[in-house]
């Protein structure tokens, strides 16, 4: 299998830079998610990984081997990729077994062996007995499938998706999610996948890359990502909840104490950070306690319903902290927020 090691990458269109050196050590049989808003240099960076685009600086490595720098670049078809984009590149005069079968003719491989092969990729991607169907009569979910297909036949060891679900509804895209980590499962296939989505970013990948600008704010697992963002953008861009500004000071090693307003509460860190900074509050961390009772003393901004609970947004001392509630709240009231798990988000500067 592929391990593709990403050196100090950069690209520019016109004199503005959409990947700004970026490094990454993706390792063989991983799942990787690209995340990060839109322009932010998600598309530059996965078609600089497939050989669509010649980098200004850098390199990058498959299985040890430099396929691109900026002298030289190994094309797509060489390379041995795989490429799954949201507009389904699928061949409109041709069924579903004669797209599937497309790499495989292109090899002079054999009838009875491209049968095999197609029956067993379009039964790995749920397919099975759509053969003779035309592609134009699926639904987005069955041709981002057969386009799915088609890599898996072609043997790619590498696999690169572009926003595959951006087409589709909700419950299409729970039902490709599962496809997709079931297919990673089962081919083991180092996989490269783009998405603006925290959730399907969070979902599916070992480890996720979190670009904004250009550049790599962090690279870690879902959980990580979650608990311990690197960055002020990092916090807000990932999951609920408040970033608030405040004073911290040491209390031990990983434990910072928070001064808000007029109370204070314990923080995990990052070492022993002293002075101002940001301090991202997680709904799941937070209660509603009496107003007086301790807590963090705030006013309630919002209060929507979002299903099984309200989101109440509380302005409190640096900023507004989420937290959510069994029902609403007058707008305007006061309340009492108790701590139980915070993160003093690093300071970009000191470190
Ligand atoms: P994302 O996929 O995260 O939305 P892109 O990689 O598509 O971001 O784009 C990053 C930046 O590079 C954007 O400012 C975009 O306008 C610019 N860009 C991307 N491709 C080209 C191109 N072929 N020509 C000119 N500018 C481009
Ligand atoms: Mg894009």
């Amino acid at each position: 299998m592929t391990p593709i090691k990403i050196e100090s990458i950069t690209k520019s269109f016109h004199g503005e830079t959409a990947v700004d050196a970026v490094s990454l050590d993706l390792a063989s049989g991983s799942f990787t998610a690209l995340l990060g808003p839109s322009g932010c240099g998600k598309t530059t960076l996965l078609r600089l990984i497939a050989g669509f685009e010649r980098p200004d600086a850098g390199r990058i490595l498959f299985n040890e081997r430099t396929i691109s720098d900026a002298r030289a670049v190994v094309p797509p078809e060489e390379r041995n990729v795989g490429v799954v984009f949201q507009s389904y590149a699928l061949w409109p005069h041709l069924s579903v077994a004669g797209n599937v079968a497309y790499p495989l003719k292109m090899r002079g491989v054999g009838s009875a062996e491209i049968e095999r092969r197609v029956a067993e990729a379009l039964a790995t991607v749920e397919l099975g007995g759509f053969d003779a169907r035309d592609t134009a009569d699926l639904s987005g979910g069955q041709r981002q499938r057969v386009a799915l297909a088609r890599c898996l036949v072609a043997e790619a060891d590498v696999i690169v998706f572009d926003e595959p679900l951006a087409n589709l509804d909700v419950h299409l895209r729970a039902a490709m999610l599962e496809t997709f980590r079931q297919v990673h499962r089962a081919t083991g296939r180092t996989i490269v996948y783009v998405t603006h989505d925290q959730a399907e970013a969070l979902a599916l990948a070992d480890r996720v890359a979190v670009m904004d600008h250009g550049k790599l704010l962090q690279f870690s697992t879902p959980e990580m990502l979650y608990r311990a963002p690197a960055t002020g953008m990092v916090a807000r861009f990932i999951g609920r909840g408040g970033v608030i500004s405040a004073e911290v000071t040491p209390n031990e090693p990983g434990r910072s104490r928070v001064i808000c307003g007029q109370t204070s509460f314990f923080a995990r860190s990052q070492g022993q950070p002293q002075g101002p900074a940001d301090v991202l509050l997680r709904p799941e961390a937070l209660r509603l306690v009496d107003a007086g009772s301790g807590g963090i003393a705030g006013l309630v901004r919002r209060s929507t319903y979002h299903g099984p609970a309200y989101e109440i947004e509380v302005a409190v001392a640096g900023g507004r902290l989420v937290v959510d509630a069994p029902h609403a709240l007058a707008l305007g009231s006061p309340v009492s927020v108790a701590v139980d798990d915070a993160w003093v988000v690093p300071d970009p500067k000191s470190s």
